[in-house]
């Protein structure tokens, strides 16, 4: 065999992708943190900015304010117009692929608005396209706007149950955050964080500070304050193993959150 080749090179050419002995020495050398001082921070589509100027303006000038301190990739939820579009869809017999499609677009409608309300303080906004361009964007200008939902669009895998595509705006965020081993995935909603169900519905509901994953799957809750897919995904997490959900209605739970601090709901992997 090629003396060229390191031993796993050998190995992996040579071996079963299936085996999964073989398959674990791909892990052996530590993940790269390729953007270790960068955060993610996702505002939410139908908890924020679906409520329009009273709730976004303050939360854009709240990051605003820590630009100079934070690097911070900005992502969209999509919200009610998509909700609306995957029942028009779903009625018209789309299938998931197609769902997602009408999904990113939405993500992508409120990405553009958060954009131009940032656009003066020279923020771009980015397509998947022009990731690569994100670490010149964060260097010059310490922040980007991009859309929450992963691009999958087509490709998206079909739920168990039902059509929506499972992996929307909080995946996709949560996925930029693992992928470039982000120091945090911060997400903004309109709740103080996780409830033991959800607080709209529920007034005796109980909020609950820090969970594990596992701790969650024993709870089984009614439902959770973000996509199942991410706490999904987490367990497998090389980098992102936490998640923090904060209340962006309420002033200066972003800026803690970003020094770091425990505001909201902490969910880590273990
Ligand atoms: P986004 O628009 O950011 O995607 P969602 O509306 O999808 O946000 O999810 C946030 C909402 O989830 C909260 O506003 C809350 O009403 C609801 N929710 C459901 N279950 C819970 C729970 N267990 N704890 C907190 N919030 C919950
Ligand atoms: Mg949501």
């Amino acid at each position: 065999m090629n003396e060229l080749l390191t031993k796993l090179g050998q190995d992996l050419i040579q071996g079963n992708l299936n085996d999964s002995e073989l398959i674990k020495q791909t892990s052996e050398q530590p993940v790269l943190k390729i953007l270790p001082h960068a955060q993610v921070v996702k505002i939410g589509g139908q908890s924020i900015i679906d409520r329009g100027r009273n709730a976004v303006y303050p939360i854009l000038e709240e990051i605003t304010e820590n630009l100079d301190s934070h690097k911070i990739i900005i992502g969209t939820g999509a919200g009610t117009r998509a909700r609306h579009a995957y029942s028009v869809g779903a009625d018209l017999g789309m299938p998931t692929g197609v769902l997602s499609v009408l999904g990113t677009f939405v993500s992508m409608q409120n990405a553009r608005m958060i954009h131009f309300l940032m656009a003066k303080h020279g923020i771009p906004f980015i397509e998947p396209i022009q990731f690569p361009q994100l670490p010149l964007y964060l260097a010059e200008r310490n922040a980007v706007v991009f859309f929450g939902m992963p691009p999958y669009i087509f490709w998206q895998r079909n739920p168990d149950h039902g059509r929506i595509p499972p992996h929307r705006t909080d995946t996709g965020s949560y996925l930029i955050s693992e992928v470039f081993g982000t120091k945090s995935m911060i997400y903004i909603k309109d709740e103080n964080g996780l409830y033991t169900d959800d607080p709209k519905k529920n007034k005796n509901a109980k909020f609950i500070p820090k969970a594990t994953v596992s701790e969650l799957e024993e709870m089984d809750l009614n439902d959770v304050v973000v996509e199942r897919e991410v706490l999904e995904m987490m367990k497998s997490a090389e980098s992102r193993r936490s998640i923090q959900i904060i209340n962006g209605l309420v002033p200066g739970n972003i800026t803690k959150a970003l020094n770091g601090e425990h505001v909201g709901t902490i969910i880590t992997a273990d």
